[in-house]
């Protein structure tokens, strides 16, 4: 059994580290003092505030070793795939293979908040004539060039089509560089016509049946890519096996979300559910430590509800929150203010729907892909946010853009528009910068009023 759920730094964390009671759960070979990987640049970490759990702790020390398991991966004789914006697809097919590790190099999103900066990673960027003026995905570029993030893998792959401007023209600079790219194409999901076989999707969307056959085709293309690499076959048996490791993820996130989004109080911070719910696009190169590291955590957020113990109080506003943050630090603060998570959708809710069984496996994983909320309209996204908010019973929405984010433009404004017409509850649009420090204090005081707020209208 852990201690009494506490938010503490990362010297707290490593002051502790040797006495920590592990509750059962083992810290695995990858374990240690979280203190080890600032050494290694993550001077962010400093300034985060941690979950106090065993589980928590595993989970960190598995987010910050990727490199080391991709690097090991490929020293034991294992090919690397690179699998660029999908974001939750092609993994599925690659970990269906025994000898493929499929990783995001989207992940260097996060590098610049990680490293504060520091790594270099955007001023290669701007040199290379990706400046500020795209999302922070740009640090992609400086990672590939300086090959000190991840290592380059064997096989890259982009869905392209239906997806934003500054990822396509990031990786066509990517392409131009040199780095081969197997392009496979997801189209604008739209309504089908009346006269069009309509297709279900994951997550309550439809397609044309046209749409999902032009989707099978193209990922007929990236089998065909993978078992080439591989040297052995990807058959729909060994499909259908991929997507049922897949989906006991999808299920156990599924568990931890509803868990810890519905019980009072909070069992489990904002910062470490984004970092779990994370690990259902890529499963951070391995996908059995994925599955018992989102166990760990839901025993743990289990344990928390059955003892009546949790962050928030009784009062805390219950929030719903859209787009992944630019500085993970931001997530600390909405605890700060008086708020707690009840909902989130960080742009890939299509990778936390289970995946279909009751149809050919290259077909399942069309329909998910096709289930993006990013390559339909921002008013299907809004919808299906709607649901979710009403599902958990959120009092209020913050939607956080992304700096230089093509579709954070104008999406915003539509999501909230529609969120306050079908819900009625206030909606607060934010920026979150790779590192916020400096707008801290303004961001500090939007959330606390978001908070006020939530508050006042529940005595009207
Ligand atoms: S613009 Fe948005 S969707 Fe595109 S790479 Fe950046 S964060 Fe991702």
């Amino acid at each position: 059994m852990s201690d009494t759920p506490r938010q503490i730094t990362l010297q707290e964390w490593d002051d502790r580290y040797e006495s920590v009671p592990t509750g059962g759960v083992p810290q695995p070979a990858y374990g240690g003092p979280l203190g080890r990987h600032v050494a290694d640049g993550d001077t962010r970490l400093l300034k985060l505030r941690f979950d106090n759990s065993p589980a928590a702790l595993r989970l960190w020390n598995f987010l910050l070793t990727e490199e080391d398991r991709l690097r090991a991966a490929r020293a034991g004789g294992k090919k690397l795939v690179g699998t660029m914006k999908d974001l939750g697809t092609v993994p599925v097919m690659a970990y269906s293979l025994d000898n493929l590790v499929a990783f995001y190099p989207d992940g260097a999103w996060w590098i610049p908040c990680v490293m504060e900066v520091n790594s270099g990673l955007l001023q290669i960027a701007d040199s290379l004539g990706i400046d500020e003026s795209f999302c922070p995905v740009r640090a992609m570029l400086g990672a590939f060039v300086t090959e000190a993030h991840f290592p380059i893998p064997d096989l890259l792959t982009c869905s392209v089509g239906a997806t934003c401007d500054d990822f396509s023209a990031i990786a066509q600079r990517l392409n131009g560089l040199g780095y081969p790219i197997l392009w496979w194409e997801i189209p604008h999901r739209r309504c089908p016509e009346e006269e069009e076989e309509t297709v279900p999707l994951p997550g309550g969307f439809a397609a044309p049946r046209c749409q999902i056959e032009f989707v099978k085709a193209e990922l007929e293309r990236v089998r065909i890519a993978l078992q080439d690499l591989a040297g052995r076959s990807l058959d729909d048996e060994a499909l259908a096996r991929g997507i049922a490791r897949a989906n006991r993820v999808r299920g156990l996130l599924a568990e931890l979300r509803s868990v810890v989004f519905t019980a009072t109080p909070c069992p489990m911070p904002a910062l470490e559910m984004l970092i779990a719910e994370m690990l259902a696009i890529h499963f951070c190169s391995n996908q059995e430590e994925t599955i018992a590291v989102v166990q760990d955590l839901l025993d743990e957020a289990n344990r928390r509800v059955a003892a009546g113990v949790g962050y928030s109080s009784a009062e805390a506003a219950r929030v719903f929150w859209v787009n992944p943050v630019a500085d993970l630090r931001a997530m600390n603060l909405l605890e700060d203010c008086g708020g707690r998570i009840c909902g989130t959708e960080y742009l890939f809710a299509h990778a936390l729907d289970p995946i279909p069984l009751d149809v050919p496996p290259l077909e399942a994983l069309a329909r998910m892909a096709l289930a993006d909320p990013m390559v339909g309209s921002a008013v299907d996204r809004a919808t299906r946010i709607v649901a979710e908010i009403r599902r958990f019973g959120a009092e209020a929405v913050i939607v956080s853009r992304i700096p230089g984010a093509s579709h954070c433009a104008l999406e915003g404004e539509i999501i909230g528009e529609i969120v306050r017409a079908k819900c009625g509850v206030p909606v607060l649009e934010i920026e979150v910068p790779p590192l916020t420090d400096a707008v801290y204090p303004s961001l500090r005081t939007r959330l606390e009023a978001l908070v006020e707020t939530v508050v006042n209208r529940r005595s009207r």
